[in-house]
């Protein structure tokens, strides 16, 4: 348990869990100590920046010594949950059973997200490193760091904000179907959750792979987006995320194998 200058831990923690409560409670003196969001109201503020900062510290600490995991399953299973509340849910007012999900592990998985797959990690850093230069010392609303985000990255992610924090909205892409046009192939992709930005990986029969990215704008005009694949090979399998990423709630459709 974190107060400012000081944290508190169970006496008999050691290893991992002596790690683990130490990590996060330093964490806590930069969020909410010094960057002051009202943990009262806007709780994922300060410990979800926390859970998302210790699965980096954590695999940065002795070499990796501590396994460092942000729990993909279990924000899956989570997003299913008919009981599921959005991050915004006020933790007085959240279900008991749902807190450690809108307060620690969602909005970290959302920020893993936005860091590994949507921004990148060097416009990512940049930004989360000049938000927490910009708010040290002051009281920085949802509003501050959404906008700060999106000033410094160059980049509207409002879409993002929206669904992931204010919603119980999913993220499911999904391939449905690959025509071939002459040498080349019609890939038709569809969203069946809100609108995200679309990573996918063609392998061809030579065993050559190449990566292709639709930005979330392919999705302003509907659910359906279909891309031409110019090549010369014969194309074999189309995946998309392949370095699983995303909390995409049905994997079943991520992949297209062609016969
Ligand atoms: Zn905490």
């Amino acid at each position: 348990m974190e107060y400012p200058g000081v944290s508190f831990c169970g006496y008999n923690r050691k290893g991992a869990r002596l790690w683990g409560v130490t990590d996060h409670e330093w964490g806590h003196m930069w969020y909410p100590m010094i960057v002051g969001s009202n943990e009262k109201k806007h709780v994922w503020m300060d410990e979800g920046f926390n859970s998302f900062i210790n699965y980096y510290s954590t695999k940065a600490f002795n070499n990796g010594e501590y396994p460092a995991r942000l729990g993909r399953e279990a924000i899956v299973a989570y997003n299913k949950n008919p009981n599921r509340e959005p991050i915004s849910t006020h933790p007085d007012v959240v279900q008991s059973a749902n807190l450690g999900m809108t307060a620690y592990y969602k909005p970290a998985y959302g920020l893993f997200m936005l860091r590994e797959y949507i921004l990148g990690p060097e416009r990512f850093d940049n930004a989360f490193k000049s938000y927490t230069h910009a708010w040290a010392y002051k009281h920085p609303q949802p509003n501050d760091f959404f906008n700060h985000m999106e000033n410094v990255a160059g980049e509207d992610l409002n879409w993002f904000w929206k669904h992931w924090f204010y919603s119980n909205d999913n993220i499911d892409l999904g391939i449905e179907a690959i025509d071939a046009v002459g040498s080349d192939y019609l890939l038709t992709f569809v969203n069946k959750g809100f609108p995200f930005p679309l990573k996918f990986e063609a392998t061809y029969e030579d065993g050559s792979k190449e990566q292709k990215e639709l930005p979330v704008e392919v999705w302003q005009r509907g659910n359906r987006w279909i891309f031409l694949l110019k090549t010369d090979k014969k194309l074999k399998q189309v995946q998309i995320d392949p370095d699983k990423i995303t909390a995409d709630i049905d994997s079943t459709n991520d992949v297209f194998i062609l016969e």
